[in-house]
């Protein structure tokens, strides 16, 4: 059996990865590198239970579990550790002692404290995303998987369109017995091919620094001058550096990956909300400004299983701000889906694409 899998960013790794684990011969189609969107450029945050009370509680918490396992066994360094997170207000001329119950990190200015304690090592984690969407693609690439760089521009069907047979990539049709669609916000454009619920894409900006403090994640309420409240978070990395996200963005979803591109207002803003956490840390060398767009859908779930009504299509997308998380529950669930017939390891059906109604492809024009 082989299956082509459409984008090479966590979730298309992971299900290389667990295909190839089962022996089947899997083939990932990425047009602007592994790990250039989303999946490169996240915090890398795993939480065990923060999803709880959620349908994606139980994708979650085996997500939880594989990226523990993954660490013990899969080779390669990708920063896997345990670590705590703390909650911190900042700025806003706010009377901080009623807050500074916990002594902060020594890292943070004279303008925050800590509110609490929001996990402890026993429940959150942390990766480097892109050192680990690499990781998987290398142990399925190890295993027999091929990353073949290329834009898939349509799927090949049957004439009754009841089954898909492969994929047009860079004008060629690459003949499969399944199809993932597994592009991130792109997933979008497979509506145009496919009976599938739009997917959107919502950007976020991101910076790194040259700076490594204490290992704590910090998720922040910063009020700065003439400023709405904003939440960055902070993520110090074992690897010696230190990453902010939180400042969204202007600009809608590009067509190519590639041409995503950080906003400067955007850029700004992110300073002055690191400045006003942690002068040192604000002050410290720049490696990255950067963004990307995390893939959701209208009802906030993602989209994980068989395409209604075409046999051998498949999508797994949508994950939003827990992609890195469920990358790997996912990966397994979809190779269990496709060579078993059924998910064993976490019930997908919360994450049916039936669920949704499909975008009509003549109310959807790209040009
Ligand atoms: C700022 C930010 C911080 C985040 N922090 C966290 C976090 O701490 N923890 C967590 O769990 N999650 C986090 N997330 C969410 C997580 O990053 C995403 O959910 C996840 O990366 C999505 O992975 P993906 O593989 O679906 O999509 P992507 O990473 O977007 O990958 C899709 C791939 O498809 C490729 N592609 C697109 N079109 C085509 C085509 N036509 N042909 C071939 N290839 C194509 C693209 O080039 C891309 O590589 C964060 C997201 C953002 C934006």
């Amino acid at each position: 059996m082989k299956v082509l899998i459409c984008g090479g960013g966590v979730i298309g790794a992971s299900i290389a990865y667990f295909l190839s684990l089962r022996g089947i011969e899997a083939v990932v189609i990425e047009c602007n590198g592994a790990a250039n969107a989303a999946s490169g450029k996240s915090g890398g945050f795993l939480a065990r239970d923060w999803c709880d009370g959620t349908p994606v509680a139980a994708l979650a918490r085996r997500g939880f579990d594989l990226h523990a396992g993954l660490a013990a066994q899969l080779p390669g360094d990708w920063g896997y550790r345990r670590v705590e997170a703390l909650g911190v207000v900042a700025g806003g001329g706010r009377d901080l002692s009623r807050f500074g119950r916990l002594p902060p990190p020594d890292w943070l200015g004279a303008g925050s404290a800590v509110h609490g304690r929001l996990s402890t090592p026993d429940t959150t984690a942390q990766v480097h995303p892109a050192a680990f969407t690499a990781a998987m693609m290398a142990g399925a690439t190890d295993r027999g998987a091929q990353l073949v760089e290329g834009c898939v521009q349509d799927l090949a069907l049957t004439p009754d369109g009841k089954r898909a047979t492969g994929a047009i990539v860079d004008y060629a049709e690459i003949a499969a017995d399944a199809v993932v669609v597994a592009m991130g916000p792109w997933s979008l454009l497979a509506c145009r091919w496919l009976p599938l619920p739009p997917v959107f894409g919502i950007k976020a900006h991101s910076l790194i620094f040259d700076y490594e403090p204490s290992p704590e994640a910090l998720f922040a309420d910063v009020e700065t001058a003439g400023e709405e409240e904003a939440h960055p978070e902070f993520y110090p990395r074992p690897d010696g550096t230190t990453y902010v996200c939180g400042s969204s963005g202007e600009q809608g979803l590009p067509l190519d990956p590639a041409d995503v591109a950080a906003e400067p207002a955007a850029v700004a803003q992110l300073h002055r909300l690191t400045a006003c956490v942690s002068p040192g840390l604000a002050a410290s060398r720049v490696l990255a400004e950067q963004a990307c767009f995390r893939p959701v859908t209208a009802d906030g779930l993602p989209l994980i299983g068989p395409v209604p009504g075409v046999a051998g299509a498949y999508v797994a997308t949508g994950h939003s701000v827990w992609g890195m998380l469920n990358g790997p529950s996912t990966g397994e669930a979809v190779a269990e889906l496709i060579a078993d017939g059924a998910a064993a390891t976490v019930d997908l059906r919360p994450f049916d694409p039936a669920r949704l109604d499909p975008l009509d492809p003549q109310a959807f024009a790209i040009k």
